[in-house]
Order: C-alpha cells, then sequence, then structure tokens
C-alpha cells in the first residue's frame, strides 16, 4: 500500500521565522521592506517568464523570500547579491537546501559589483539572436532602484557587465510611480528623462503592482514590477553620455516649450543659433513640451547635438549648471545690456 503524504517536509523555517531567529529588524537606511508572503514572491518570479534551466542573478535577496521562489523553478545557477551580512546565515540555510542549483552568495554593494564573467561562458548568445538564459530579478532597495537601472542602461547600451552575455532580460519591482514613468508612453503625465533612456534600449513593460500592504514593513507607496527586453537595435545610435546629456537638459523644464531646455546646452553667445538648429532638426513643434516627443526626434536631437559637438568640440563639456556657466551667463546679459544701453 503506498503511503500518502499529506505534508511535504520541509526543513527550512519560513522566511517570517528565519527574520525572527536571527532577530533582524529592518534598516530603513537599507530600504529594506521585506515580502513575506510565498505567493506574491512567486508572482514576481513568474513575471520573468520561463526560468527552468536558466541562471539568476538575484538583488538584495535579503530574507530570502524571492530567491526560495526562484530555487523552486529548478534554475541551473543562482547569483546573489546582498549588502546586508545579517542575511548571510540565513542565505546558507536556503544554499544547503538548493539541491539542482549551483547558488553563489556575495556580500557586497550591488552599485559596484563586476558582473563581467559572472555566468557560464556557454550561456552567451550573440546581441541580435536569441535572449540568453541568464535573467536578473530583484526587489530592489527603493533608495538605488533609480541609480542602479541608468547604470545598467548604461551596460545595455555599452553590451558590458552581465550585457556581454547577450541581451539579458530584467524583472525589477520600482516605487509605483517610477515604475510607470519608466514605461510611460509619449504624452503620458508620467513621460519623464527615464521613460526616453529605458525605452530607447529596452522593451519596456510595467507589469502590474504591489500594495504597500504586502511589505514588511509597509512603505510609503506601492510597487510596481516592470520587464526589461535590450533591444537588438537602440532607437538612438549615439553613445550613452551623450543621449544622457542631451535627455537631461530636453526635461530641464519639463512643462515649459522644449526651446527654453534644449538652450540650457549651450552658452549664452551661440543659444539662438544652434537652439534653432536642433529644433529644426528634430522637427520639433514650436508648443511641444518634452514629454510630447517620440523618441525619435530624441534621436535627432542627440544627433544634431553630436554634430554641433563635433563642430564645436568645447560644447561637449558644457554644463549649464557649473559656477563658470553660470558665471559666463552673467558676463553675457551684462555684455547685451551694455550694447543696449550703447556703453
Ligand atoms: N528580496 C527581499 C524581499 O523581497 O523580501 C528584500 C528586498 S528589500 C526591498 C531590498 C534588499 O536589498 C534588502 O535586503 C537590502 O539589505 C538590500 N540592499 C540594499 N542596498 C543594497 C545594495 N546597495 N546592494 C545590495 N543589496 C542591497
Amino acid at each position: 500500500m503506498p503511503v500518502r503524504v499529506k505534508h511535504k517536509f520541509h526543513p527550512l523555517p519560513t522566511v517570517r521565522d528565519l527574520i525572527k531567529m536571527y532577530k533582524i529588524r529592518a534598516e530603513k537606511q537599507l530600504a529594506q521592506n521585506f515580502l513575506l508572503c510565498t505567493k506574491t514572491n512567486r508572482r514576481i518570479v513568474n513575471a520573468a517568464g520561463k526560468i527552468k534551466n536558466n541562471y539568476i542573478f538575484e538583488v538584495g535577496p535579503g530574507p530570502g523570500g524571492i530567491t526560495r521562489a526562484i530555487l523552486e523553478k529548478n534554475v541551473i545557477g543562482l547569483t546573489v547579491v546582498e549588502k546586508d551580512k545579517r542575511f548571510l546565515p540565513g542565505l546558507e540555510l536556503i544554499k544547503d537546501t538548493a539541491k539542482h542549483t549551483e547558488m553563489e552568495i556575495f556580500i557586497g554593494d550591488i552599485l559596484s559589483f563586476n558582473m563581467n564573467q559572472r555566468f557560464p561562458d556557454e550561456l552567451k548568445e550573440q546581441w541580435e539572436d536569441g535572449l540568453p538564459k541568464i535573467k536578473i530579478l530583484g526587489n530592489l532597495p527603493f533608495n538605488i532602484s533609480t541609480g542602479l537601472i541608468l547604470k545598467w542602461l548604461e551596460d545595455i547600451s555599452n553590451q558590458n557587465g552581465a550585457w556581454s552575455y547577450g541581451r539579458v532580460p530584467l524583472t525589477l519591482t520600482f516605487q509605483k510611480e517610477v515604475a510607470q514613468r519608466l514605461a510611460a508612453p509619449i504624452n503620458s503625465k508620467f513621460r519623464s528623462r527615464l521613460s526616453v533612456m529605458s525605452q530607447y534600449l529596452c522593451d519596456v513593460n510595467h507589469v502590474y503592482n504591489i500594495p504597500a500592504e504586502k511589505f514588511r514593513p509597509k512603505p510609503e507607496v506601492d510597487a510596481g514590477v516592470v520587464n526589461f527586453v535590450p533591444k537588438v537595435e537602440p532607437l538612438i545610435k549615439q553613445p550613452y553620455p551623450l543621449v544622457e546629456k542631451v535627455v537631461r537638459h530636453v526635461f530641464h523644464y519639463r512643462q515649459k516649450r522644449c526651446q527654453k531646455s534644449i538652450s540650457t546646452l549651450f552658452p549664452p553667445d551661440q543659444t539662438v543659433e544652434y537652439t534653432q538648429e536642433m529644433i529644426r532638426a528634430a522637427e520639433i513643434d514650436d508648443r511641444a513640451r518634452p514629454f510630447q516627443l517620440a523618441i525619435e526626434q530624441y534621436a535627432q536631437l542627440c544627433e544634431k547635438y553630436s554634430e554641433i559637438c563635433q563642430h564645436d568640440p568645447l560644447l561637449r563639456d558644457y554644463d549649464y549648471r557649473s559656477p563658470s556657466s553660470a558665471a559666463m551667463r552673467r558676463e553675457f546679459r551684462h555684455r547685451k545690456r551694455e550694447e543696449m544701453l550703447g556703453v
């Protein structure tokens, strides 16, 4: 007679128990808001699509709720990077139960973590081929999430770090408003610098939201889960720092006409001429605001800016906010006033 097993034996304490066992109190400066509900953790992992036999990289595993949901999927490898060493014993316990998965735990800062040579070489795919069997996942600490995604977008544009293995997709949580910005279409009230920077390099999908109540401690805002799949061809072909500079300047005055913010790219004595050139090149309507421009128009702005900088290389280093630029503007205004007065 076969014996019916009613309850599967589970050698691991629950995430909640692990937190109690190691007396871990959430640290505000590490943006620690934990997800203790198995269903919620599985839903995040499912948002990454099929991950069986993939190699996963998880950011900020903390007490390991998402880590367990990843391991349930029989992935071939899992690397986790956690800044807070108090989680190490709990993560070691989880690692001990990972039968099918090679798991590595790093205690360190994700912002300086080197992802070169992190994955097995045989997983490498050519950029223009299919996606590699590598995925990046994480319930990100909110305080570093924007900086981290911008850093990774730069790696995507340079095809380095994790992206030296091909078009590695990411599934990450952000504060809901950041998720809305990342995925915002043209004309949306959430359209911002982040929308253009992420969407020129990736297909971005704000998959769903996680209510603040699901986290412990409860944060002030809901979270949003976002998927990124790097595009084969970026929609803007210029180097990332140039794109970043142009897009940041254009969104400088989000609610004002583009002309005003584009002019901040140039020193006062060249503003009129170059701003007009940029506006003509991107066929920008006189009344258009930055959130009303298509990515193709940002591409044309970047092309034109690059052309202007080739012609006038000193412009590359011109920064509207630097003290020397402010002095330059003051001097220019002074000169204009004197010219008007006929001094
Ligand atoms: N994954 C866990 C969960 O969903 O319950 C924890 C998520 S919590 C929002 C963010 C985690 O990232 C915390 O465990 C925190 O210690 C960790 N963390 C914060 N800053 C970090 C950094 N710079 N590098 C790596 N981990 C970091």
